[in-house]
């Protein structure tokens, strides 16, 4: 018996990144950082890797030490190491570490010297995101640094990479030109002496429809999950994550009753109010009061008032629902319930941070699917 709980479909994440693996000729770096965006990283991974994905990458050196400690042995890249993070761990257990600046390589060849082992690393250009990655004024420097330290035993370097601004909009003027600034990057490294074993820039969006992005590694997240990365548009992939929970309580109230902290919402007329215990403790965006779907015994209704920290309400009129109907907030939409997309179109937002939310500690996540189950 579950009063709330987050249910991840793992065979779906498995069929997503065989569908995944069959666009492109590259391997698949399946994507599981933020706790695979919220459908746990261990068991996400562990489906991916199932569906035909070899290689994993993550944002922070303890998201990877995670997965090492599950037993994962597949090539891990960790992408967002700051200063002063103990890198030491993360060359022992093998961990393939970002670099994006002298300082950067600096900390990872003292890794590297303390462990007494070469550290594998990826250099990152930045091809216009102004995100992570070196400015092409510095790219040369870098390069020198890190052929210098492979000179010397302290690295291996494994990839140069960079990553998309635009590929949701797979026509945009953005993607021509960054990949055109990769293909400098790769050139003056090769001047220096520095080819690396993988080049890889796409994502989950680019992977689906820009195939002169591939290189030798792709890098789905959100596909994995069986999220379009592109709104509105159908790629065959299936939602893995069910948001549901048990109504608690239901109530009659006359016509003009405030709802919810506030009285932002006023009953229009004798009415059956739903309390479902999910809130944005929860996950539940609390810019969904008075939007955001939600469907009870497969019925589509709208949050009634504001979404609180435990709770919200949902007026089902005279529709019959008793407490411990199941309300769904989102799922795949094959039973009538809403989606993630559903959701961040309601409160202008992307499929990522609805999902990505729900990884809470209160609400159970219940795994279902996956080798367990064949
Ligand atoms: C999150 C992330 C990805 C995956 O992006 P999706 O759009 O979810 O496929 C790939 N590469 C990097 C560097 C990322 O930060």
């Amino acid at each position: 018996m579950w009063q709330a709980e987050a249910r991840v479909d793992l065979d779906a994440i498995r069929a997503n990144a065989a569908l995944v693996s069959a666009a492109t000729t590259a391997r698949v770096m399946a994507v599981v950082k933020g706790d695979g965006y919220g459908h746990g990283a261990v068991p996400s991974a562990r489906a991916a890797l199932a569906g035909g994905a070899t290689w994993l990458g993550v944002c922070t050196l303890g998201e990877a030490l995670e997965l090492r400690a599950a037993g994962l042995t597949a090539p891990i890249l960790a992408w967002l190491v700051g200063p002063g993070i103990p890198l030491l761990e993360g060359v022992v257990e093998d961990v393939d570490l970002n670099a994006a600046s002298t300082e950067q390589l600096a900390d990872v060849v003292a890794a590297a010297q303390l462990a007494g082992l070469p550290a594998r690393v990826h250099l990152k250009i930045d091809t216009g995101l102004s995100r992570g990655g070196s400015r092409p004024e510095e790219w040369p420097t870098l390069v020198e640094a890190a052929a210098k330290a492979r000179d010397d035993g302290l690295v291996e370097i494994v990839g140069i990479w960079s990553h998309l601004v635009y590929a949701d909009d797979p026509g945009h003027e953005t993607i021509d030109a960054q990949l055109a600034a990769y293909q400098d990057a790769l050139a003056v490294a090769e001047r220096i002496g520095v080819v690396p074993q993988v080049r890889h820039l796409a994502n989950s969006a680019a992977t689906l429809t820009r195939p002169d992005t591939h290189f030798d590694i792709v890098r789905p997240g959100i596909a994995l999950y069986g999220l379009s990365p592109i709104p509105g548009r159908d790629f065959g992939l299936r939602p893995a994550m069910t948001a549901r929970a048990r109504v608690a309580l239901t109530k009659r109230v006359p016509a003009g009753q405030g709802v919810s902290y506030g009285h932002t919402y006023y009953t229009d007329r004798e009415t059956t109010l739903a309390l479902v215990p999910l809130g944005y403790a929860d996950g539940v965006p609390r810019h969904g009061s008075n939007v955001g779907p939600v469907s009870v015994n497969g019925k589509r209704y709208t949050v009634a008032g504001r979404v609180c920290m435990d709770q919200i309400v949902v007026d089902v009129g005279d529709d019959e629902v008793r407490p411990g109907d199941e309300a769904v907030l989102f799922g795949p939409g094959d039973r009538g319930e809403p989606t993630a997309d559903d959701w961040a179109e309601a409160i202008d937002t992307i499929n990522y941070e609805i999902v990505t939310r729900f990884g809470s500690h209160r609400v159970p996540r219940v795994h279902v699917g996956g080798a367990e189950h064949g």
